[in-house]
């Protein structure tokens, strides 16, 4: 069984974020790492193959730079190979351009199933991969929290706020998956050297026979109108036990509506 996943490279969230000059995007000119929300796809991806006892796992991702920081990270963990597509024309894309380059990309990997996250941990917008899915013509199924493979079809346990759904559906198909699905492995130093020498496949919107016009600023039709900074965090409420303090906690709640 072939999987595709797709692996989002970000810039560190441990790092403070920047702008690029005269614009309301994030900056992503300097070294770019895996999106954690993917490393569950990643190991999910490896265990369904390893289930399926052949096959391989490929990563598309679509990042500024030709950077491959963040996939090396994921062929470390097991995958096979990566393809990578990073052109000039790219920069300014929302995320339908994205969803369109990422699913012309994976058309060419003709995977038995997509994994994606459920968002991404910068822009976590949460639509690229059904858009992938509507864009290749796919069936999909999100908030995965639990994916199983028999013959020519998926099993899943889709979150809900009650609880979970049991969905099943053909192959191929696009499946996003919640952290927790499983336990991402750590990559040893063999995954790692191993990785160095893995094929990245990298691409051009040429390469992709997608007009430049369709992606890229060129091509979206989402702007980001303004940026400003969240609103810090209140120091919170001490309640100092003077033997009525369950009362003024459970009013507390009872003002919020937990209770
Ligand atoms: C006007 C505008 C301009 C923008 N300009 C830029 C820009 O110049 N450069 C830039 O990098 N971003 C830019 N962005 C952000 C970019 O459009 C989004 O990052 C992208 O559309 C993905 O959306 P998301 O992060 O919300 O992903 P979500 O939909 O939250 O992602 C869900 C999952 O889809 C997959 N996925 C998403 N994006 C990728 C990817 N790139 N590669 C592989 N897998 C992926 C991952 O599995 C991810 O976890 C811009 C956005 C707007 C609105």
């Amino acid at each position: 069984m072939n999987v595709v996943v797709c692996v989002k490279q970000i810039p560190d969230p441990a790092a403070p974020p920047a702008l690029d000059p005269g614009t309301n995007n994030l900056s992503r000119t300097g070294k770019l790492i895996l999106d954690e929300s993917d490393s569950y796809g990643v190991e999910m991806a490896l265990q369904l193959v390893d289930a399926a006892g052949s096959g391989e796992v490929t990563l598309v991702s679509m990042a500024p730079n030709g950077e491959t920081s963040g996939l090396r990270t994921a062929l470390a963990m097991g995958a096979a190979r990566a393809i990578l597509v990073s052109d000039d024309a790219l920069s300014g894309s929302d995320a339908l351009g994205t969803a369109k380059v990422l699913a012309a990309a994976i058309k060419r990997a003709e995977p038995d199933l997509v994994l994606a996250a459920t968002e991404s941990s910068d822009g976590y917008t949460g639509t690229t991969p059904v858009q992938i899915a509507e864009l290749l013509g796919l069936p999909s199924v999100t908030f995965a929290k639990k994916v199983e493979v028999t013959g020519d079809s998926v099993s899943v346990e889709r979150q809900t706020e009650a609880g979970y759904d049991e969905v099943q559906c053909p192959l191929p198909a696009v499946v996003t998956v919640t952290a927790g699905v499983v336990e991402p492995r750590y990559p040893s130093f063999k995954g790692i050297m191993a990785a160095k020498s893995k094929p990245v496949d990298t691409l051009t919107v040429a390469d992709l026979g997608i007009d430049a016009g369709q992606v890229g600023a060129a091509g979206a039709r989402q702007e980001i109108t303004g940026v400003s900074a969240a609103e810090e965090r209140g120091s919170g409420e001490i309640v100092v036990d003077e033997g009525d303090a369950h009362e003024r906690i459970i009013q507390f709640l009872e003002q919020l509506k937990v209770l």
